[in-house]
């Protein structure tokens, strides 16, 4: 078996590498082009495209990509790329996978008698719009798919490349139910650049809520993750919360950060490179990230229901003074009690080919702490 530092020194190798037994490299790419420096790119045939998901308000999923550019340091997904033999840390963000056949597996899938149109979620694990999906083009085909399998779908992303697909997603929705998620965490851009920064601005991310919105595709803003110390500035929350109800979100949905084990073994070099300051603090919120599954996932639930509480309030607020509020009913206007998750936080696959009925649930927080569509 090949492992990274093989694939790095053979991009566009000849021999397929592979990254895991039953994920089959055909090619590692790289791009010369500014916005994948330093990227490598394994492209792999999938076997399926349609993950089974349990314990969650979908029954499937999809995830094009796997690792993100986007580059989170709270990421969800990041302990999947251990997976792939790949680091959770170095290669998460600089190696993707990439399901070069995903659309073209998806369609066989759909095809089946036994498929029963039920409600697919897209963004779960990684981003379908990361910067890749600007090159790769694997999502219009894929909405397309289920828009002519009569398969409703929600795409939950910090891509502003979304709005590429405006026509494709209008066209989908006048056939299935179709919605989308943006997250935005906070509008203070240096916190930003420090906590995600291969994400797009939250200014322009706002823009995409407003897009979708005007364009008819009902678009939520999810508020996450509240961070203690870093985004929690009741005026920080806030100000996000206005400018999302003034964007248009049908619906504001804020979640505070969520550090089981493996994320959070991710998630402390870059607290101790960026917020020395708050090691002490996280140590006690959380547990050293040594503690493994002994510490605390969760924030105490007094810090979660004020940060909640600040949230919701601006956001009636706003709805209060525009007058916008959106009809009750589609969609829960919060994250439940104890939903402590952050960005792209789908139950991620144990099963690096993910193939259909087989992605069993790893250690991590219950069913509802996951629902965030
Ligand atoms: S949280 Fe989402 S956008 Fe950020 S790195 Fe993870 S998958 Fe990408």
């Amino acid at each position: 078996m090949r492992l990274l530092a093989d694939l790095q020194r053979a991009p566009d190798a000849e021999v397929p590498p592979t990254i895991a037994p039953t994920l089959p490299v055909t090619r590692a790419r790289t791009f010369d082009t500014p916005e994948f420096a330093g990227m490598t790119f394994l492209e792999v045939e999938t076997r399926s495209a349609l993950n089974k998901v349990s314990g969650m308000p979908f029954g499937w999923s999809i995830n094009p990509y796997r690792g993100c550019q986007h580059a989170c340091s709270y990421c969800l997904a990041r302990p999947t790329h251990e997976y792939l033999n790949l680091s959770p840390t170095t290669d998460f963000d600089r190696t993707v996978v990439v399901k070069t056949n995903v659309a073209e597996v998806l369609r066989g899938e759909l095809a089946r008698s036994r498929w029963k149109g039920e409600h697919v979620a897209m963004g779960t694990n990684t981003d379908p719009y990361q910067r890749a999906e600007g090159r790769y083009r694997l999502m219009p085909d894929i909405i397309r798919a289920l828009a002519q399998s009569w398969t409703p779908f929600s795409i939950l992303t910090k891509g502003t490349l979304i709005t590429r697909d405006l026509p494709v997603l209008v066209e989908a929705a006048a056939r299935v139910p179709v919605s989308a998620s943006l997250t935005i965490g906070t509008l203070d851009r240096p916190t930003w650049r420090t906590a995600e920064p291969g994400t797009p601005s939250p200014r322009a991310r706002l823009d995409a809520v407003r897009a979708l919105n005007d364009a008819g595709i009902p678009t939520r803003v999810m508020l996450a993750p509240i961070m203690p110390g870093i985004n929690d500035d009741p005026e920080q929350l806030t100000a996000v919360a206005r400018a999302a109800v003034a964007a248009g979100a049908t619906h504001v949905t804020p979640i505070p950060l969520h550090l089981r084990p493996g994320v959070k073994a991710a998630f402390w070099p870059w607290l101790e490179a960026t917020h020395p300051e708050l090691v002490a603090t996280y140590t006690e919120l959380y547990g050293p990230p040594a503690a493994g599954r002994k510490g605390r996932a969760t924030l105490p639930e007094d810090i979660v229901e004020a940060m909640l509480r600040t949230v919701r309030d601006a956001r009636d607020a706003a709805w209060a003074e525009r007058g916008n509020r959106p009809p009750e009913g589609s969609w829960p206007d919060r994250a439940r009690p104890g939903e402590h998750v952050t960005g792209h936080a789908g139950r991620p696959s144990t099963n690096p080919a993910e193939p259909p009925g087989a992605e069993p649930p790893v250690a991590g927080p219950p069913a509802e702490q996951l629902s965030i569509i």
